[in-house]
């Protein structure tokens, strides 16, 4: 149906190999595979992080809202211009959002001027998000949370890879989640890690993701243990082998996969630059080294966005919107406060396939519609 699709998986023999080996292992979950990939993704953030994967993105913000305690009463800063995640499992604590806008209409990370502005008493904590891979600024936003006594919650969906100043995102705050979404970098299907290098937060992680019990299945299973406590209330949130063993060697092409995203992005930026209605975001980035994990693009005013999503639909490319607007949404319209910046980008915000395999010449037939598309 579609000539260009937004997004294509980068698997082939290897993925479909390490699956089959782990279902003649006859062990399926939470194993050695899923041990190796905590450790691989562990070693790839390096600065002491723990890396505990779980079922998916949205369970490991959830269980490091859980871990810091955050709870009813407590406001959460959270981004104005981000997946909805963020907002429910802040809204899911029973703690209450406070929308912080993004910087401007090239820069769309989170401002920390505004973060510091939306303090309150009863501020908890900051929850930021490396839109696109690209880095907040991250010794702003540490030093605020660290003057303010708040904690600090990255939402790394879409980081791996990607850095602040050469160091990985994800080693900044007190706890970062990742995913492993289909669409993401590291793609497993539904997957996704809890990180931290706080000792006390870890072991307390590792209960939440699993009924709270002190040994797992896999060491009873090995007899380095009979049975087991349970420490704290806890939930099931683990991930199976088949996902792990994906995830390894989903990790394995990750440095290949991101190189060939900027090629195609750079590729992007010559096509596009100084085509009037269209703006490109981040194009002075210099916070560091993102990893392109999507192509959004701004376009201008006066151009009518659903028609050219039609336009574009009719030529066979196939667009996204990263992200509608929170205040819109039927579940927080009324609750939410004002986030202009990031309300006018969710308005005029298109995103544009890419992924690794994608080729050039499926860079120039998604430009060629563009351009046609908003003429
Ligand atoms: C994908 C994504 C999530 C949620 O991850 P899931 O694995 O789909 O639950 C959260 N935040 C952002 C920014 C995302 O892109």
């Amino acid at each position: 149906m579609w000539k260009v699709q937004l997004f294509k998986l980068n698997y082939d023999n290897k993925e479909i190999e390490a699956v089959t080996e782990v279902l003649e292992s006859a062990w399926i979950t939470m194993g050695q595979k899923t041990r190796d990939f905590e450790a691989g993704f562990s070693s790839l953030l390096g600065h002491d992080s723990k890396c505990l994967a779980v079922s998916n993105g949205t369970a490991a913000l959830h269980l490091a809202l859980l871990a810091l305690d955050i709870k009813a009463g407590d406001e959460v800063i959270t981004p104005g211009l981000t997946f909805i995640a963020d907002q429910n499992v802040v809204t899911m604590v029973g703690a209450t959002n406070v929308l912080s806008d993004i910087t401007s209409r090239d820069d769309w990370s989170m401002a920390p001027a505004d973060i510091e502005k939306k303090i309150t008493d009863k501020t908890k904590a900051v929850l930021v998000v490396h839109y696109a891979g690209f880095a907040c600024d991250m010794d702003a936003i540490c030093d605020i949370c660290k003057r303010h006594n708040l904690y600090l919650i990255e939402d790394c969906a879409h980081t791996p890879g990607a850095d602040y100043k050469g160091r990985p995102l994800g080693t900044f705050g007190d706890v970062a989640a990742f995913s492993f979404f289909t669409n993401k970098n590291l793609s497993v299907g539904e997957g996704g890690a809890v990180v931290t290098s706080d000792e006390v937060l870890y072991k307390k992680l590792l209960g939440l993701r699993s009924h709270g019990m002190s040994v797992p299945s896999f060491d009873r299973f090995k007899g380095r243990a009979i049975s087991y406590d349970v420490e704290i209330p806890g939930l099931n949130y683990r991930i199976d082998e088949m996902r792990a063993a994906l995830g390894l060697v989903q990790l394995e092409k990750l440095e290949v996969a991101n190189k060939a995203r900027q090629k195609l992005v750079l590729h992007y930026y010559e096509r596009l630059d100084g085509q009037l209605k269209i703006n490109i975001p981040f194009r002075r980035f210099s916070r560091g080294n993102p990893n392109y994990h999507i192509m959004p693009i701004l376009l201008d005013d006066s151009i009518d966005r659903l028609h050219v999503i039609e336009s574009m639909k009719e030529d066979g490319i196939q667009t996204s919107i990263h992200y509608p607007e929170i205040q819109e949404f039927s579940a927080y319209k009324d609750t939410v406060n004002p986030t202009p910046i990031a309300q006018y980008v969710s308005k005029h915000e298109l995103t544009l396939p890419l992924y690794p395999t994608m080729t050039i010449e499926e860079v120039d037939l998604v430009c060629d519609a563009l351009i046609k598309g908003v003429s």
